[in-house]
């Protein structure tokens, strides 16, 4: 049995983003597994060990992802990562993405491959439906729990009103992670040493039998707009009676809300 998982390099959620043409500033940002990759990451591992199984991880990023994998991905259980840096696979839409991600997986013969339900910084959760139908598996979404056995996958869905959905079916297969899953563990100092020393493939588009042309963006971003920034805050001045007249008054004439 062999494991894959996709793991997106992302801004952190804490981080501020300031946009800078046709991108963001990168200055200043700590980039970090996604975190419902990071969910992935566990469920991998976790598989990985039960079943005696090896797990490759698979990214699509620039050269300073390996260091976000090597302390967070390979320290903490996976045995080698595939990495495509190519400029047209960075600068693609989530098709585009599939298609690379989908080529290099099947190079893997893997059984299960484990993605998160979304990608925290642009929020498409596209990418694992279309990289399951391009390899023609199945694709569970949003899953909580998961086990493996004799060429079936078995995995609980949370539905609407705490219902818990069961499904079965063949492998291999698509798993997205959801919130609930696992709780990732992490490094300890050994692991992030003998990290260092794991293999990290970058394989060329040409290597994956794809083109720039093959995985062109369909649909373009052309622009990005941030929010106006807010308002500065008021501070009502006087005694108790006054301030909540002239609250009345603001949220009922202003802010019309009353
Ligand atoms: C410079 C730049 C240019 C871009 N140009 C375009 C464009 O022209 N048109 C357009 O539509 N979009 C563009 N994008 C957005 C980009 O295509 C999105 O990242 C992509 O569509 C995937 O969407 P998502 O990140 O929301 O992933 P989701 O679909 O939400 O991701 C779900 C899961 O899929 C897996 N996954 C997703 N991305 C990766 C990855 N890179 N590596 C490994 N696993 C992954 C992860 O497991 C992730 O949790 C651009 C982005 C950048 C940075």
């Amino acid at each position: 049995m062999k494991i894959g998982v996709c793991v997106k390099i992302t801004p952190d959620t804490d981080t501020r983003i300031k946009i800078q043409g046709d991108g963001i500033d990168a200055n200043g940002i700590k980039w970090v597994v996604s975190p419902y990759d990071a969910l992935a990451v566990e469920e991998a591992i976790v598989t990985g060990e039960k079943h005696g199984a090896e797990v490759v991880s698979f990214t699509i990023g620039d050269e300073s992802t390996q260091a976000v994998l090597r302390g967070n991905v390979l320290a903490p259980g996976v045995a080698r990562s595939v990495v495509v840096s190519e400029a047209a696979a960075l600068k693609t839409d989530s098709l585009g993405r599939a298609r690379v991600l989908a080529a290099a997986i099947g190079r893997e013969a893997c059984d299960v491959v484990f993605c998160g339900k979304v990608g925290i910084d642009h929020d498409n959760a596209q990418v694992p439906a279309m990289v399951g139908e391009l390899l023609g598996w199945p694709v569970i979404s949003r899953v909580t729990t998961f086990s493996a056995e004799g060429g079936r996958f078995r995995a609980t869905r949370n539905v609407d009103g705490g219902v818990v959905e069961v499904v079965e079916g063949p492998l291999p297969a698509i798993m997205t992670a959801e919130r609930g899953l696992n709780t990732p563990r992490y490094a300890k100092l050994p692991q992030l040493t003998a990290a260092k020393k794991k293999p990290i493939d970058t394989p060329s588009l040409a290597d994956l039998g794809l083109s720039a042309d093959v995985i062109a963006p369909a649909v373009t971003m052309t622009a990005w707009d941030t929010p106006p920034p807010r308002p500065k805050g008021r501070i009502l001045q006087g005694d108790v009676d006054t301030v909540v007249d002239e609250l009345v008054r603001l949220l009922r004439e202003e802010a019309k809300v009353l």
